[in-house]
């Protein structure tokens, strides 16, 4: 086991050997005079950013809406509970199991709890932990560069070319990517058993994703009417819901929002994606600090996955948890951090 982990370290690619803690940021960013003198990246236009607000909330208030309505024919308070339960443990899967632990390994823990983060974030329906995570370092290494698989920022200016942009990186960049070419990014995930195997069962996941929340419905309705509006409620619903959201992280989070860090990208601090995607919308924070658990840096920037993995290690489900020194986030902060922040 250490030696196949070993050999999968040494068979790494070189540009990522040198990022040995997975802060997987381009690996002349430390180095370069220029990127010393970094300043954040402009800001995208006010009619960019608008855009953006209506294109997140405008789906949501609808979505509210519909539940409203369809109360007491189609939805119920059983109906919002699994819709609630099931975003939030595959949610929970995405955020603290694929990102933050599988990908990054911010934190530790014990190897159950490991398999249940990689089932979780399965059941989110946006690939196996392996290709994920590949998909995800490339995604740091190459940020907002030719490389990236989902920047919203490499197809030139103009609202042409903008709108191209966010359509691309929300979820356009999936219809051509593979994922396959890239497990050069993940050798020391190849080289766990757990991953292997709970990788291989992807579809068993996905499928258990979609119909637990049914099963559950007919135990507590007693109706196959009440089991298949389980089905849409806590699994086809809630997986739309996780992968927009997710997918905002790609799209909002590189175009609107504040840079409090030089980060060598266009990533961005997005409230509202913070909130919704259990702290990952603090994604310049991330881009700056990628190894760190905690991705909402100040008190006030609410991070819910980091609350999480902070009360697994009261119980002793995490140790080693991973976060940036004083020092280094002053090393980091934006000269237009005040008034950015
Ligand atoms: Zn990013
Ligand atoms: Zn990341």
């Amino acid at each position: 086991m250490r030696g196949s982990a070993e050999k999968a370290k040494v068979n790494m690619p070189a540009n990522q050997r040198c990022a040995d803690d997975l802060d997987l940021s381009p690996a002349h960013a430390e180095l370069s005079p220029e990127s010393a003198a970094h300043d954040p990246a402009p800001r995208p236009p006010l009619s960019m950013r608008a855009a953006n607000l209506v294109a997140i909330l405008a789906p949501l208030v609808g979505f509210i809406a519909a539940m409203h309505y369809l109360w007491g024919v189609g939805f119920s308070w059983t109906m919002l509970a699994l819709l609630v339960g099931m975003y939030g443990l595959t949610a929970i899967g995405i955020t603290i199991g694929y990102h933050r632990y599988f990908t990054h390994k911010s934190f530790e823990t014990n190897v159950v709890v490991k398999a249940i983060l990689g089932v979780l974030g399965s059941m989110a329906v946006q690939g196996s932990i392996l290709e994920w995570s590949a998909t995800h370092r490339s995604h740091h290494q190459h940020s907002d560069r030719h490389d990236d698989p989902h920047s919203p920022n490499t197809f030139g200016s103009g609202v042409r070319a903008m709108l191209r942009g966010i359509v691309h990186a929300h979820f356009a960049w999936l219809l051509d990517r593979n994922p396959r070419h890239l497990r050069r990014y993940v050798p020391d995930l190849e080289a766990d058993p757990v991953v292997r195997v709970v990788s291989r069962l992807f579809p068993l996941w996905v499928a258990l994703g979609l119909l637990l929340p049914g099963a559950i419905a007919w135990a507590i309705t007693g109706t196959l009417t009440g089991a298949f509006l389980g089905f849409v409620w806590g699994g086809l619903a809630r997986v739309f819901l996780v992968h927009h959201v997710t997918w905002s992280v790609n799209s909002v989070c590189h175009i609107w929002g504040t840079q409090p860090f030089r980060s060598h990208d266009h990533s961005r601090n997005n409230p509202i994606v913070g909130i919704l995607a259990l702290g990952e919308g603090w994604h310049n924070n991330h881009h700056a600090f990628p190894a760190s658990a905690r991705h909402g840096l100040r008190w006030w920037e609410v991070d819910l996955s980091y609350l999480i993995i902070r009360t697994m290690a009261l119980v002793g489900l995490a140790r080693n948890i991973r976060v940036p020194s004083r020092e280094r986030m002053e090393a980091k902060r934006s000269r237009h951090a005040s008034r950015a922040a």
